[in-house]
């Protein structure tokens, strides 16, 4: 089977090479979007590429002087644009038809050229040429990993334009060894990280959040009843105390088994095949849970584990070492990084809740584990509130969202 990778490398790109990637982009969009309102055409949407091609091609041959390669790819986007639209409709999900705006280009081996240190691409008007601006520090970045790998081999390319620089998000893919076939059938995989907690009882890397306030308030009212019993210490109060137990427990459960119910949908929703958590053993020393949190804590472990199943979704516990001292976003790890809710990296100032960041981390975590290894049916990327993000920290808008506003982080 091929293991795939992407490596985001920023583009040195003179400004008579910026304009003609500028015009060649809104060529790209725009012929994404012809093709796009092709597909929403009639009574059914054309997803089949072959049709929409023979439908198409003419048309955006005409119109634009972009490469037959960059219309074959816009028309591929549109198609699976329009794939993804028809999948949330046929799950009962409301979807729009979808238009590009997004800054962004896609290369494959005739539009574009991979140099040691530069690339060639392909525009509205010949070739342009730009360097790659690599980090200093070759060190552990996928860079040097992957893109300068001789075991990986470059596929091709996206450009984007963001916060006024030109990224390339060069593919790369090698061969791996798999064991079954089923292995075969593994891209787009992607995981759920949930980061669990006491004032949130679980927070998803899709950025929902369960608080714990029900929880908290069943558990004080139960301790504030059981020590008014106890107080009497009578037979009576025991035989009260464990009465008042076992009904209390009962709302605890029910409130886990809803909580559990949406988080499974919750990665159903998001096409995951894997939840991670972390790992729960020492859970009350880290998060200063009380034992009936850390009862919570393995009761939605385990309601979530067997209804996940049902639906071919594993659960798994990731190694929790600093998860909620990382910086999701660049790595650095430090204790003051967070305080209590918040979360703001010292380094380069990400910010956002605390326990979101956790999330993210206990997600790329579990990447990062069955990447390494021969991770036959490993997923590729994390979900998070809006696209995915994989193990290198490349950020992929989901397909449909494509030109919306927001951010991903
Ligand atoms: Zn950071």
């Amino acid at each position: 089977m091929e293991k795939r990778r992407t490596v985001p490398v920023k583009l040195d790109v003179d400004s008579h090479s910026a304009a003609l990637l500028e015009d060649t982009v809104d060529e790209f969009l725009w012929a994404a979007n012809y093709v796009t309102r092709h597909a929403f055409e009639g009574d059914f949407v054309t997803t089949s590429k072959t049709t929409l091609h023979d439908d198409t091609y003419e048309d955006v041959r005409e119109e634009t002087p972009l490469h037959s390669n960059h219309v074959q790819a816009a028309r591929n986007k549109a198609a699976d644009a329009a794939k993804s639209v028809l999948a949330k409709w046929k799950r009962g999900k409301k979807a729009s038809m979808p238009y590009f705006t997004s800054p962004h280009l896609v290369y494959d081996h005739r539009t574009a050229t991979f140099h040691d240190d530069y690339v060639s691409l392909a525009t509205v008007d010949g070739r342009i040429e730009a360097d790659y601006v690599l980090p200093d520090e070759e060190r552990e970045t996928p860079h040097a990993e992957y893109f300068f790998s001789e075991e990986y081999e470059t596929t091709g390319a996206e450009l984007h334009y963001t916060n006024g620089n030109w990224m390339l998000h060069i593919h790369c893919k090698t061969d791996v060894e798999s064991d079954t076939p089923e292995q075969e059938t593994t891209e787009n995989r992607t995981v759920l990280g949930v980061d669990l907690g006491v004032t949130n009882l679980a927070v998803a890397s899709t950025g929902t959040f369960w608080t714990g306030e029900e929880f908290d308030h069943w558990r004080r009212e139960y301790e504030n009843r059981r020590g008014d019993l106890q107080e009497h210490g009578t037979r009576w109060a025991h035989e009260n105390i464990q009465s008042v137990g076992r009904k209390e427990e009962g709302r605890f459960k029910l409130t886990l088994h809803r909580i559990s119910n949406e988080l499974v949908a919750e990665a159903r929703e998001n096409e995951c095949s894997v939840i991670a958590f972390e790992d729960l053993t020492d859970i009350r020393e880290r998060t200063g849970a009380s034992w009936g949190h850390k009862w919570a804590f393995n009761r939605l472990y385990e309601y979530i584990e067997y209804k996940a199943e049902e639906y071919d979704i594993n659960v798994e516990q990731v190694d929790p070492e600093n998860t909620s001292r990382r910086c999701s976003e660049c790595g650095f790890t430090h204790p003051d990084n967070r305080e209590s809710e918040d979360f703001e990296c010292l380094k380069c100032g990400y910010e956002n809740h605390a326990d979101y960041n956790a999330a993210k981390n206990i997600g790329l975590r579990y990447l990062r584990r069955t990447q390494t290894g021969a991770g036959g049916g490993a997923p590729v990327g994390v979900r998070l509130n809006s696209g995915t993000v994989n193990a290198n920290g490349a950020y992929d808008p989901p397909a449909d969202s494509v030109g919306q506003s927001g951010s991903p982080r």
